[in-house]
């Protein structure tokens, strides 16, 4: 397996240099077909923890790209099912959006994204829309700390116990999902810059690390890279005040920027 270790920046860098590719690009792109993007010859290992009934992964574009599907149904309990689905449960705390939203309702939870194998690391950042940035190991939606134009603490009251909810788009994560991660290492998905994200303790350390970037990153090594360093984010460990969340305290899940594009 061909995976990001330390010193292919520099060979990144070099590359840029020779093609001047761009990374300001601040379109609301999923795919990124910059020239000297790295193949690899298999899916990285941290693929084996997303949930097969809901997330499809296969290499494509000559091993340059990952094309993952899911069918954005996440394999946990919430208000946000309908009530004669098994997973549903009441959450007397949570206001939902409307009453008539429920997963699978509206447009659907279905989508596709392509992300690159070899995320570039090159310093250059882009920020996160307001929209789909990532898919979370239970196949479902993550998003930024935003909720329309707004800050996040408006609709604080609508998140469920997974810190998350649906309103006609798609169900989405927006603080840490204690369903997969509850200040632990595990891994929580992968955002659309091709950048793995864990919970809020890291695996090389087995505590809260101290060394990240602004957009929760660091590069160490984790379960899933068999020894080798490679950049991930990480929750930040930070509360954030969502004085009308039920479950509080919350952690958003990633504010950005994306370091990977
Ligand atoms: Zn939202
Ligand atoms: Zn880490």
């Amino acid at each position: 397996m061909k995976i990001y270790f330390k010193p292919f920046t520099y060979i990144t860098i070099f590359a840029c240099i020779i093609l001047s590719c761009s990374n300001d690009d601040t379109s609301n792109t999923t795919s990124n077909n910059n020239n000297d993007d790295v193949a690899v010859t298999e899916l990285h290992a941290a693929f084996t923890e997303f949930n097969p009934d809901a997330v499809t992964v296969i290499l494509s574009d000559d091993g340059t790209e990952y094309y993952i599907e899911t069918t954005g149904f996440p394999d946990h309990t919430s208000i946000y099912w309908e009530p004669s689905h098994a997973l549903y449960i009441d959450e007397p705390g949570v206001t939902k959006t409307t009453q008539n939203t429920y997963i699978g309702g509206g447009q659907g939870e279905a989508a596709s994204f392509t992300v690159d194998a070899t995320p570039n690391l090159t310093g250059a950042t882009v920020a996160t829309q307001l929209n789909t940035i990532g898919i979370a190991v239970s196949g479902a939606s993550i998003f930024n700390d935003q909720e329309g134009m707004g800050d996040l603490d408006q609709a604080a009251q609508s998140l469920d116990w997974a810190g998350a909810h649906k309103g006609p788009g798609v169900y989405h994560y927006h603080l840490e999902p204690t369903p997969i991660s509850s200040d632990d290492d595990s891994l929580v998905g992968i955002l659309l810059d091709g950048v793995f994200i864990y919970g809020r303790q890291c695996s090389s350390t087995g505590t809260h690390p101290t060394d990240l970037d602004a957009s929760g990153g660091h590069t160490t090594t984790t379960q899933f890279t068999n020894g080798v360093e490679e950049y991930h984010y990480h929750i930040i460990n930070d509360v954030y005040p969502a004085g009308n969340y039920a479950y509080a305290p919350a952690y958003v899940l990633f504010a950005g920027p994306f370091q990977g594009y």
